[in-house]
């Protein structure tokens, strides 16, 4: 029977999830069979006795000494869309008899934790556990420093969080140990419910309070009275909370969280949505397994599993190998995906990658999909081959650092890596010039050097498949348009290691003519802020390599290049090249600079040895620091205000 293999499965995986924190699926999966048992449930009345529908979270483990919770812990019910969420505003209309004033938050995705403190002291920590009885972790959570040992509150109170580690945290932490945690939510249950505390004071955890769910003689009436009591106990809350009056006001609320979280350093889940007033919750109670009174908005799942088929080496730009997982095809956030990435082979040793494995992928932001581990291994599982040889052009491979490298330079997919570069947007901006275009240009017309895309003509053009009498003048045109650029497009679309759009641009705006930068020595390269010395010495050796150089002196031939040149102005900046850090509190950054410009003198991105002076504002960190190890002129806003007076 459909519902019992339900049941039967879910009960694993919420196991596998909840006490192991090593789950085999992902949520998206488990919500799919939990909403179809939902809706068998409903059709036939009937709830098996271990149905998860009616069980918050997992059974505590014995290793741990049990704890009852004071007042029970509650899941939350969840929505999808903004259509369900307007029938969750109508339930809960049908019982108040009016819409109430909602409170948003983010929903961060980690574990729950609830602490309790009598007489003002902190005495205990526990998991949530089956949501009436938890698990001791007071060990454990007194390696986070981020919570008060002691608060002004001296009745007996539990207050409930979610431990999160940082994102930004998870990845330094991921380069340190063997075997890389798959995302931040596991990561942080393995932490707090590991028997070690060092493992846990080792993952830096952080706990994100939202609730107080017992309070002796509580004066507390709304959410948000609530949030500003533990943010006044020394607490850490999250500084969003929105207060909507509307149910227009929550949706609104919801697209700022869904927009913000793509660039917050904690992982969310969704957002929660909770009736602020609490005479108010007390009407709508709760059901055995959430309150009426709140609901989670998910969002679109960015995780999901999905079996690797094959693995393929890739041959870029500078002839690194990059392995990519074909995959049986999975939907993720609307997309169907095939393909995702592994950094190099050492992450395929790391993560224990196996053909015919099951593993975990994440999609997100748009960016390409990356294999984040494995969730199962199977008897017919198999390792992947580390390749010897070239699978394009047959070179012997080198192996440098984590990376295996082609060393062959005309290898076919490098060479249209680096000519894809060179002609993309930020490099010569050469229209129409995509991939496919120039695997063309390269399979039918011969074109290999940068310069070989000058000398193409329209009859050229016209013998390829699919070029017409427009399309060839379009492609012409553009090549044409391409070859007055900015030295910074110049820069980047040259393909030097390490070099991207940022340094490029810092490189035209310090050097400022090809002939400097061509001289710059590693010493001074590495002089200039963000660039380290492995970049300095790329940048070096490729102005140094005679065939390099031969191909871009012959471009320079061709192009007309706009180097950046400051308009003299004379004034009382005349002579100088400012950097300008930190906050200032009378101007915006820029229109500092453009008053500087306007008195003579010329603003840098970064400090380097050609910096004459800094501009340092409130809170300026690394180029003050290195303009005083290079001894430049440091002038603070007040000078700056007098300066300009005079
Ligand atoms: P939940 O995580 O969906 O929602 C409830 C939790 O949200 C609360 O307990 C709290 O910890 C957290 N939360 C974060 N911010 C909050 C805030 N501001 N206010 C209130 N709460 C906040 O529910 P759950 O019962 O913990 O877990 C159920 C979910 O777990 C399922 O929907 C599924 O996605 C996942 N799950 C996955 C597997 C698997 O195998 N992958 C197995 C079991 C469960």
């Amino acid at each position: 029977m459909r519902m019992e293999e339900l049941v039967e499965k879910l009960n694993k995986y919420a196991y596998e999830y909840y006490v192991l924190d090593n789950p085999t699926v992902s949520d998206k999966e488990y919500d799919v069979l939990y909403d179809e048992l939902v809706k068998l449930e409903k059709e036939t009345g009937v709830v098996l006795f271990n149905s998860p529908t009616k069980r918050v979270g997992g059974e505590p483990i014995s290793a741990f000494k049990k704890h009852n919770h004071i007042e029970r812990l509650y899941s939350l019910d969840k929505v999808v869309s903004i259509d369900e969420l307007e029938d969750y505003f109508n339930r809960v209309r049908k019982i108040i008899k009016e819409d109430p004033t909602y409170t948003v938050e983010y929903k961060f995705d980690g574990l729950t934790i609830c602490l309790t403190y009598e007489d003002g002291k902190f005495t205990r920590a526990t998991t949530r556990g089956n949501g009436v009885t938890g698990e001791d972790v007071t060990a454990q959570v007194l390696t986070v420093k981020s919570f008060p040992l002691t608060i002004d509150y001296k009745g007996k109170i539990e207050v409930q969080g979610e431990a999160i580690i940082r994102l930004s945290k998870l990845e330094e932490i991921n380069k340190t140990i063997n075997v890389p945690l798959k995302n931040a939510r596991n990561a942080v249950a393995g932490a707090i419910r590991n028997l070690d505390p060092k493992v846990t004071a080792s993952r830096q955890v952080e706990i994100m309070f939202y609730n107080v769910n017992y309070m002796e003689e509580s004066a507390l009436k709304s959410q948000k009275e609530c949030v500003e009591f533990l943010r006044n106990n020394g607490f850490k809350v999250s500084p969003f909370l929105a207060i909507c009056k509307t149910k227009e006001e929550v949706i609104s609320a919801i697209n700022d969280i869904e927009k913000a979280r793509k660039t917050l350093d904690i992982l969310t889940d969704g957002v929660v949505i909770k009736v602020d007033d609490f005479n108010k919750r007390n009407e709508l109670g709760f059901t055995d397994k959430f309150p009426r009174w709140a609901v989670a908005y998910k969002f679109e799942a960015e995780e999901i599993t999905t079996i690797l088929e094959e693995v393929i080496w890739q041959v870029g730009r500078t002839g690194k190998l990059t392995p990519l997982g074909l995959l049986a095809p999975v939907e993720i956030g609307g997309a169907t995906v095939k393909k995702a990435t592994l950094n190099n082979y050492q992450d395929v040793l790391r993560k224990q990658v196996k053909i015919n494995s099951r593993v975990l992928v994440r999609r997100s932001n748009e960016v390409i999909p990356e294999i984040l581990g494995v969730t199962e291994v199977f008897e017919d599982s198999k390792e992947v081959i580390k390749p010897t040889i070239c699978p394009y052009c047959g070179t012997n491979l080198l192996e440098i650092g984590p990376n295996l490298f082609c060393p062959n330079k005309l290898c076919k997919p490098r060479v249209i890596a680096s000519l894809t570069h060179f002609s993309s947007k930020e490099g010569m901006n050469i229209e129409g010039f995509s991939e496919m275009t120039v695997t063309t240009i390269y399979e039918e017309l011969g074109v290999r050097k940068f310069t070989d895309i000058y000398n193409l003509t329209k009859e050229d053009l016209l013998k390829l498949e699919g070029f017409k009498e427009q399309k060839a003048n379009n492609v012409i045109t553009a090549i044409e348009k391409s070859k007055e650029v900015d030295f910074a497009n110049f820069i980047f679309s040259l393909g030097i290691e390490n070099v991207g759009k940022k340094t490029a641009k810092d490189l035209s705006e310090i050097f400022k003519d090809f002939d400097s930068l061509k001289n710059a020595n590693v010493e001074s390269l590495s002089e200039i802020e963000d660039v380290g010395e492995i970049m300095a010495k790329s940048i070096f050796e490729y102005f140094n390599n005679e065939t390099k150089m031969e191909e871009v002196l012959s471009l320079l031939k061709i192009l007309k290049i706009n180097y950046p040149v400051s308009t003299k102005k004379e004034g009382i900046f005349s002579g100088e090249r400012v950097v300008l850090t930190g906050t200032l509190n009378g101007f915006k950054r820029d229109e500092a600079g453009k008053i500087i410009e306007n008195l003579g003198g010329e603003v840098l991105s970064s400090v380097s040895k050609n910096t004459t002076m800094v501009l340092a504002g409130e809170n300026a960190g690394s180029k003050l620091d290195k303009a005083r190890k290079l001894g430049v002129k440091i002038i603070d806003e007040e000078t700056f205000k007098f300066m300009i007076k005079s």
